[in-house]
């Protein structure tokens, strides 16, 4: 979400007349864009403002802001910590930004423009991927209403509000007549999209309007909130052509205790029901999720039923973060904080489980035959190219750049941990 405000900040100040540059001793503008989900990525923010400050006092034009949850959160209080910045850009204001960069420089005023508003403005600037990539972002809606005990991000981001049918499905036009074939539907629960729209719009609906759409190839989405996962939705994997066979689904943890703590809506019972519906509907399914260890008074019995859950379900992959307070949320307040040593451990124990989990899930595609769409030339090896199956998985391959944005047919012949290495099928260049 946050790479998605980035690219739609870059693109209207391309409207507005400003370049891109890589180099930062360069710039005219700098805009630290912040994510306040974690405290790890909030204390990056000040590191690097840190640095940008000798900057700002070599030049003293430099126009220099942060943006993003952090901003939202902060607001003016950022000016106190960091008195040379020149502005303070909430998540609800992207569109503010020319108008304010001229203002700054016009008057050499400070602004702080953190308000929130029931529509989003910005929600319609349309981008296109940064180096002429094949996917692109969608937000579907902004916010979120589900006030999980431990998160920041409703107070953040503001009140869930879904954005209508025929201005995404505008924009994902707009979007595959500039050659994108696969997007990536966003919002912070997917599966209440509609709930704020007058008829009867939901989230199965909007996929299969998507999935009509001439010219893209793939549809995927995130993030999908278990307890609002539907059986309408598990069946639209098996019928719409253009859906990816994955779906992250974060379960948080395997303890009913700690799942009633975090105020998430389901049991750990009630998650694997979903994860059996979904399998029911689309056997190879690739299912990835989010897990928090060390959440106040998870005992280590809580922590085993979390490697239990993840011993049943056999996530392809999973993104996991030890428990950090965030300010003004249920949790912070809550009793029977965790030792950071004692989560640092669990980390670790969950972590090397899930590694063995994804090379076997990667194990399982070797010898087999995958529909990979090539993304671009790979990093390491100027010899190949790299691309995603339609389950998500990275593939490796030996290509060249005319084959970027095509879907080719490609033998899985190595499965490592994190990617797979590939062989293009004779006659393979031609799926699409
Ligand atoms: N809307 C998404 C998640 C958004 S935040 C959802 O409901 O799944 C992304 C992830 O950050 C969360 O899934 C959670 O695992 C993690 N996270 C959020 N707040 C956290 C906190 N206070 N401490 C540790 N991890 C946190
Ligand atoms: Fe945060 Fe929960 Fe909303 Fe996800 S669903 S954004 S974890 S409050």
């Amino acid at each position: 979400m946050n790479a998605h405000d980035s690219e739609q900040m870059a693109q209207i100040l391309s409207e507005a007349g400003y370049v891109e540059t890589d180099e930062v001793g360069r710039a005219d503008i700098i805009i630290i864009n912040t994510c306040s989900v974690r405290e790890k990525a909030a204390q990056k923010v000040y590191s690097h403002l840190g640095r940008l400050k000798k900057l700002k006092q070599k030049r003293p034009g430099l126009v220099m802001g942060v943006a993003g949850c952090l901003a939202q959160e902060h607001g003016t209080g950022f000016f106190r910590r960091a008195p040379y910045l020149d502005f303070v850009l909430g998540t609800h204001n992207i569109q503010h930004l020319p108008g304010m960069i001229e203002e700054i420089r016009n008057t050499g005023s400070r602004i702080a423009d953190t308000s929130f508003h029931r529509s989003v403005m910005s929600l319609g600037i349309r981008t296109l991927p940064p180096g002429g990539g094949v996917s692109a972002y969608v937000t579907i809606m902004q916010g979120c209403n589900n006030f999980c005990s431990y998160c920041i991000v409703p107070y953040v981001r503001g009140r869930e509000e879904s954005r209508a049918g025929a201005d995404i499905v505008d924009e994902i036009r707009f979007l595959a007549d500039n050659g994108i074939r696969e997007v990536t539907l966003l919002g912070q629960n997917v599966n209440s999209y509609g709930r704020t729209l007058y008829g009867d719009a939901d989230f199965p609906t909007l996929l299969g309007m998507v999935n009509e759409i001439e010219g893209i190839d793939r549809i995927r989405f995130t993030t999908s909130h278990p307890k609002d996962l539907s059986e309408d939705l598990a069946c639209c994997f098996a019928d719409l052509d253009k859906l990816c066979e994955h779906i992250h689904l974060p379960v948080q943890s395997g303890s009913d205790y700690v799942l009633r703590g975090m105020k998430r809506g389901y049991t750990a019972g009630e998650y694997l029901e979903k994860v059996g519906m979904l399998r029911d509907a689309c056997p190879d399914i690739a299912i990835t999720s989010d897990i928090i260890v060390g959440f106040p008074g998870e005992r280590d019995e809580d922590f085993q039923k979390t490697i239990d859950l993840m011993r049943e379900v056999r996530f392809d992959n999973t993104f996991s973060f030890k428990y950090c307070d965030r300010r003004g949320t249920a949790s912070e307040k809550y009793d029977g904080k965790i030792e950071e040593k004692v989560s640092g451990e669990r980390l670790c124990a969950l972590q090397s489980l899930q590694e063995r989990h994804s090379l076997e899930k990667n194990r399982y595609l070797d010898g087999r035959v995958e529909d990979v769409l090539i993304e671009g030339l790979s990093k390491n090896n100027d010899a190949d190219i790299t691309g995603r199956t339609r389950g998500n998985k990275i593939v490796n391959l030996a290509g060249d750049a005319d084959m970027v944005g095509r879907t080719v047919r490609v033998r899985i012949v190595q499965a490592y941990t994190h990617s797979l290495r590939g062989e293009m099928l004779e006659g393979g260049r031609n799926v699409c």
